[in-house]
Parts: structure tokens; C-alpha cells; sequence
């Protein structure tokens, strides 16, 4: 009898496993793949790092123990630049080290061994707990940070990744001036060129796009500071 394949997922989630044991890698990445995840492996930290930054996924598995960064330095790395679920797969049981991780920003861990089963069962809890979705609303805009749809005034306004990301950030709280500096750091995750106006042009962009969908007023430019989102006086 041929193994029960599960039906196809429509939007398949992405899960970023960092562990720098390649049995593990493997056997975790079948069963996920088998249950409809798709599964990238980074063999060490900083493989790791540069994907979660180029592209970042639903749902970080994270093995603490790795030859080059240490795990709880990836989670804080990770939290600090976007919220990721992140589970930890851990080889001590030690209750102040699981205290430690979960203050550090991980969500959930798994002593070693265990069985991949397991794995998927918090996976599945985790995506679900995103899944009720955080939506963000200023003024007559309305940001699903899960799903990545924005709305305003009802009507659905079609942004880029990285303008997402920048809606995103400017969003988290409302009000703040964020720097240009904080903005790569998040959004591109890498500095750019010296002199690059690619800030500014994204600004833009977003701006004329909610100006599209008839939301005025909502970005604000520092002159030598940043950017801030703000809901306009009515
Ligand atoms: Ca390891």
C-alpha cells in the first residue's frame, strides 16, 4: 500500500530548520516535507542568520548547540528583526536553561531526542497561534502582519515584499520616528550603498499607493531623522 500522501497545501508555510547535524536535518526535513512544509536547512549559525535576513521564514526550528553562533544568540537576532515563532531544539534538560531560552524569545523547545512527530505537533500550534492573526489598525488602515494584506478604507492596497516590511515596521508603533538606519537594518537586513536614495524611493512608493487607495497623510518624514506612520487628524 503507498504511503497516505496529505493533500497538497495552497500556501505551503516555510520552515527554516538551523542544525548543524545532518541526520537530524534530514530525517526533520522529510517529515516535514511530508506533512506539507517546505523546509530550507542551514547547516550552521551564520548560513542561518543570512537567510532568515534575505528571507525570512513562518516558523524557525533552531538547534541551540551549533558549531559557529551560539542557538540563543540566533533567537535574539531573529526576534530583534521581525516576529518569527521560533522552537528550539535543545540537548539539556536543565529547567534555568529552558527558563533562559523562553525569556530570550524562543517559543517553544524540544529536549533531544524526540520524536519528529512532536516537532510537528508544535509547529502546527505555533502556526496556529499566528494564525488568528495579529491585525494593526491606524486610522482607516488595516494591517494583517500575518497574512501581509493591508487594507485601507476597506479597500485592499497591493504592496511589495519590502514595502510590507517598511508598513510593517512604521506600524509596530505608531508615532515612533524610525531612523533610515533602523529602516535597512529591517527591512534589508544588510547596509546599503553610502548615498543610496532606495529608503526614500520605498517611502515613496508606499506613500502613493495608500494616496492611491485614498489614505493621506499616514507617512511622515523627519527631515534628517527618519520616517514615522501616523494617523492623520482627521
Ligand atoms: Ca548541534
Amino acid at each position: 500500500m503507498p504511503p497516505e500522501t496529505p493533500p497538497p497545501q495552497e500556501d505551503p508555510k516555510r520552515v527554516l530548520l538551523i542544525e548543524d547535524d545532518p541526520e537530524i536535518a534530514r530525517l526533520l526535513e522529510a517529515e516535514l516535507g511530508e506533512a506539507g512544509f517546505l523546509v530550507e536547512w542551514a547547516p550552521n549559525g551564520m548560513q542561518g542568520l543570512v537567510r532568515l535576513r534575505e528571507d525570512p521564514p513562518d516558523l524557525l526550528v533552531l538547534d541551540l548547540g551549533l558549531p559557529d553562533i551560539d542557538g540563543a544568540e540566533i533567537a535574539r537576532r531573529a526576534k530583534q528583526s521581525g516576529d518569527v515563532p521560533i522552537i528550539v531544539l535543545t540537548a539539556t534538560d536543565a529547567v534555568e536553561r529552558k527558563v533562559q531560552l523562553l525569556l530570550g524569545g524562543a517559543d517553544d523547545y524540544l529536549t533531544k531526542p524526540f520524536h519528529p512527530a512532536e516537532l510537528l505537533a508544535r509547529i502546527q500550534v505555533q502556526l496556529r497561534g499566528r494564525s488568528t492573526g495579529e491585525v494593526r489598525r491606524i486610522g482607516e488602515l488595516e494591517i494583517e502582519v500575518e497574512t501581509r494584506r493591508v487594507r485601507a478604507g476597506g479597500q485592499e492596497v497591493a504592496l511589495s515584499p519590502k514595502e510590507f516590511a517598511l508598513l510593517e515596521l512604521l506600524s509596530s508603533r505608531p508615532g515612533r520616528v524610525f531612523s533610515r538606519d533602523e529602516i535597512v537594518r529591517h527591512v534589508w537586513g544588510k547596509p546599503l550603498d553610502s548615498g543610496s536614495n532606495v529608503v526614500d524611493v520605498h517611502i515613496a512608493n508606499l506613500r502613493s499607493k495608500l494616496r492611491d487607495a485614498g489614505a493621506y497623510g499616514y507617512l511622515r518624514t523627519v527631515r534628517g531623522v527618519g520616517y514615522a506612520l501616523r494617523k492623520p487628524p482627521a
